[in-house]
């Protein structure tokens, strides 16, 4: 008779080894193949979103079993042919991060152990663990070590975290009974440039802040937050009654790389008593480089930072880190004693993630960057950083040297240009839009290249190709092809009509 499929999906032992060796060994002939992979392979370019689901298959939840080498094995090729390889060398839209390969077992070792790390006495050691990649992460930041941290989804949630912190305090005790509309809540006010990731527009619906509640303050010529506009601001603010209680700053922000004044801004939140709180989700790991902006260096000044460990931190989805300076803040906004509870340990003595966060379960998140960080060390991950931040400014040099190619903002690693062709003056008159229109369809043609895979900006009204390096593998030779290639894909468009 038949072994029952079921039964293997189960087992340990030679079925888990068998299939874990095979499947480890066509992971790894995967990531070899990388550099030289398509970067979006045909058969997603011209695939119909109707193949894809019928590649998929229609059926409905199988009603038995099938053998976990095919289920394994139609998962791995259902993936490779869909994949849009985020991990390529030339892979630069949007915060795309290059997954470290030896972050991807410590996954699959988390997942073998499957820790909890709600409290610290449900997996003591797993619980030690995040504390300690916590406390590296704030190093490598230039962030106090002794502050509070946790993992989190992402960047989302981790600047979430460091909002509700600042809300709690602002609001006081009151809040948890008697929510917002007791505690001046409808008075609260924060502040943000318009360069500011769409957490900030979810966070405010999430804590029932509401737009309301958001000040916008200008930019300067570098996107960066206008100190003297936020004086002003928050002078008006408080003139109407109203209560500002928090800065929300940048350290790399999403469309062009620009870090907010944090030194000035840090000062004029201690003197006028907010909270500063950094998104440095994809930009605070710029801090290890020498061509880091100076002012990341003030980063350690803010009430809380947030960071995501699945961008420049290199590792696999999912993983964010939220800080926060004084522990006893995170506690007061998130702490709580159900009965069902009843631990050794105090929250002074360790620490119980549910009272960090919203989360009750929660899985190591932490293990793949405790692994990557120690694999790699201090050093060569600031290298790395260094490298992405020189490979974005030589592609910026590069435009400046390129007929027809029109240099945009230049941030930590991102670099954003634009392609106005020879004749566009003459055709501006007639069609405003032009630019515009001709350098939107040029990303879509960069992206079905299969070469590059760039993203867009719009800044001062300008539509700009953008590309954001946050990979190990990327190389020179992999940025020299860009600017040449815009042209050529350019020039076909236009000639094209
Ligand atoms: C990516 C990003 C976020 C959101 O992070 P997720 O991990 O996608 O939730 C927030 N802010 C900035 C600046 C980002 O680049």
């Amino acid at each position: 008779m038949a072994k029952k499929p079921e039964i293997d999906a189960l087992a340990g032992g030679a079925a888990f080894r068998e299939l874990g060796h095979e499947l480890v060994d066509r992971i790894a002939d995967f990531l070899d193949g990388i550099p030289d992979a398509a970067l979006v392979p045909p058969l997603v370019q011209g695939q119909s979103l109707q193949d894809m689901r019928a590649r998929l298959g229609e059926g409905g939840l199988p009603e038995t079993g099938a053998d976990p080498r095919r289920v394994l094995d139609d998962a791995f090729k259902l993936l490779e042919e869909g994949v849009r390889i985020n991990a390529h060398p030339r892979s630069w839209s949007y915060v795309i991060g290059s997954a470290a390969p030896v972050g991807m077992l410590a996954d699959l070792l988390a997942a073998a152990f499957n820790p909890n790390v709600t409290a610290w006495d449900h997996y003591p050691m797993a619980a030690e663990i995040e504390g300690q990649t916590v406390r590296w992460v704030a190093e490598l930041l230039g962030y106090p070590v002794g502050c509070g941290g946790l993992f989190t989804s992402g960047g989302n949630v981790a600047n979430l975290i460091g909002v509700l912190a600042a809300r709690r305090w602002a609001a006081g005790a009151d809040l948890r009974e008697g929510g917002l509309a007791e505690t001046d809540g409808g008075k609260l006010r924060l502040y943000a440039t318009d360069q500011v990731h769409t957490w900030l527009d979810k966070m405010v619906e999430v804590t029932g802040l509401g737009t309301a509640a958001i000040t916008r303050v200008a930019t300067d010529a570098d996107q960066r937050m206008d100190v003297g506009d936020l004086a002003v601001k928050l002078a008006a603010d408080r003139a109407a009654g109203l209560r500002p209680f928090l800065i929300c700053a940048s350290a790399g922000t999403v469309s062009t790389g620009a870090v907010d004044p944090l030194a000035a801004l840090a000062d004029l939140a201690e003197a006028e008593d907010l909270w500063l709180h950094i998104d440095g989700a994809y930009g605070a790991p710029a801090v290890a480089s020498p061509l880091a902006p100076e002012d990341m260096g003030a980063m350690g000044r803010a009430n809380s930072l947030a960071v995501d460990g699945h961008k420049w931190l290199l590792a696999p989805l999912e993983a964010g880190i939220a800080l926060v300076r004084d522990k006893r803040q995170l506690l007061d906004a998130f702490s709580f004693r159900p009965s069902y509870y009843a631990f050794g340990h105090g929250d002074e003595e360790v620490v119980h993630y549910y009272n960090y966060g919203i989360q009750n379960s929660r899985c190591l998140r932490a293990l793949k960057v405790w692994t990557i960080l120690r694999c790699l060390g201090r050093q060569a991950y600031a290298e790395i950083v260094d490298r992405n931040i020189r490979l974005a400014r030589m592609i910026g040099e590069q435009v400046q040297t390129t007929a027809e190619l029109e240099p945009g903002p230049q941030g930590l690693s991102i670099a954003t240009f634009r392609y106005v062709p020879r004749e566009a003056q003459a055709r501006l008159e007639a069609e405003p839009g032009f630019l515009n229109e001709l350098n939107k369809r040029l990303v879509g043609a960069l992206q079905r290249s299969g070469i590059v895979h760039v993203s867009n900006a719009v800044i001062d009204g300008r539509f700009l190709v953008r590309a954001c390096i946050t990979n190990f593998r990327t190389t020179e030779e992999d940025v020299r092809l860009l600017p040449d290639l815009a042209v050529r894909l350019g020039r076909d468009l236009l000639e094209a009509g």
